[in-house]
């Protein structure tokens, strides 16, 4: 059986948020005092997660991303990523990370059955980076990425989202990295999800932030990227290579360019909510159903029915109900 929404976009990956929690604050992400975790009980345990995949793969789903907040903050992420990595039709577990915790973790992750990591990278500078997360070690990010690269986690990917008068005229100096480092590198605009307030002292007010990816291949056509097919789980991003590097460049553009045609992906909440959409608000609860025994497909079914077309940004629709931490960006 094969999840199929009402447009005729087949569904095959599921992204996950584990938890809400993060050990960092970043700026366009969470409000420097945090918000108000999720009550634990409410969290999903690493044995429902693993329901709801089994029947996500019944209906064929084939990767699976886990995100968050933070996944390696969960004291039982290796154990969740082996029972998920063990489901007949899994293909593939993946992680987007901050690398905080990566060094100690990658090789167990990886025996655990891993496959790949991204890890969120907006700055080269060691004092902007601890700034734009409000307390990160950009050395234990390099650390992380030396020991995923050591657990075989590769073809490793970063993820930069580019804020004018933040990190944008790093751009050049971030691209320039691939062509020493077999790295996926993209550049991904800013999404208005819960980030409107003032990020504090020295950061860009919200009327300035935003930059299109138009705006970054511009900066970059000095470089004259070739056009290149994207690697497995790519995604959305539109992919180049400095002629010659070992890595490649790509853009997601949310907002920019439209490209929900080709979306393939659902999403579920760390409390156990299915969401079709990143960017719009509506969500089918599945922690019920799980705790009460009863088939997950059926919701599953339900949520993928009611994936919109696309989201409604251009109208002033932007989610509300949740953080990017709380829906797994
Ligand atoms: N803690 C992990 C990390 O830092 O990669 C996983 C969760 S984080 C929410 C996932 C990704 O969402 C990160 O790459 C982060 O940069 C991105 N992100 C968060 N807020 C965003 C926003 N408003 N617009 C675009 N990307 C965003």
């Amino acid at each position: 059986m094969t999840l199929i929404d009402r447009f005729g976009r087949p569904i095959t990956y599921l992204r996950i948020s584990v938890t809400d929690r993060c050990n960092l604050r970043c700026v366009y992400c969470l409000p420097e005092e945090g918000i108000e975790w999720l009550p634990r009980e409410n969290q999903l345990s690493a044995e429902e997660i693993a329901r709801v995949v089994e029947a996500a793969a019944q209906g064929g789903v084939r990767r699976v991303r886990l995100t968050g907040g933070e996944p390696l903050v969960r004291p039982d992420i290796v154990e969740i990523v082996a029972r998920l990595a063990s489901i007949s039709g899994i293909e593939e577990v993946s992680l987007t990370t901050n690398a905080m915790l990566l060094e100690r973790l990658a090789h167990p992750l990886a025996d655990a059955g891993l496959k790949r990591v991204n890890i969120s990278l907006d700055t080269l500078d060691e004092d902007k980076f601890m700034r734009i997360t409000r307390g990160g070690s950009i050395q234990h990010l390099w650390n992380g990425i030396a020991a995923a690269e050591a657990a075989g986690l590769t073809p490793i990917k970063l993820n930069t989202v580019v804020v004018n008068g933040l990190n944008a005229d790093e751009i050049l100096e971030l691209a320039l990295m691939t062509i020493e480092n077999a790295w996926h590198l993209r550049f991904i605009e800013l999404m208005p999800v819960g980030n409107a307030q003032n990020w504090g002292e020295g950061f860009p007010v919200l009327s300035d932030r935003y930059i299109s990816v138009h705006e970054m291949q511009e900066w970059l056509s000095s470089f004259s990227l070739q056009p290149e097919t994207a690697p497995t789980g790519n995604g959305p991003a539109r992919t180049f290579r400095i002629p010659g590097a070992l890595g490649t460049v790509g853009f997601i553009s949310p907002l920019g360019e439209h490209f929900c045609q080709n979306c393939n992906r659902l999403r579920l909440t760390a409390d156990g909510c299915l969401r079709p959409c990143l960017l719009l608000d509506g969500e089918i609860n599945v922690r019920n159903a799980l705790r009460a025994g009863e088939p997950i497909l059926p919701l599953l079914q339900n949520a993928v029915d009611s994936k919109p077309e696309g989201h409604e940004l251009f109208l002033q629709h932007y989610p509300e109900s949740r953080r990017m931490a709380q829906i797994g960006g």
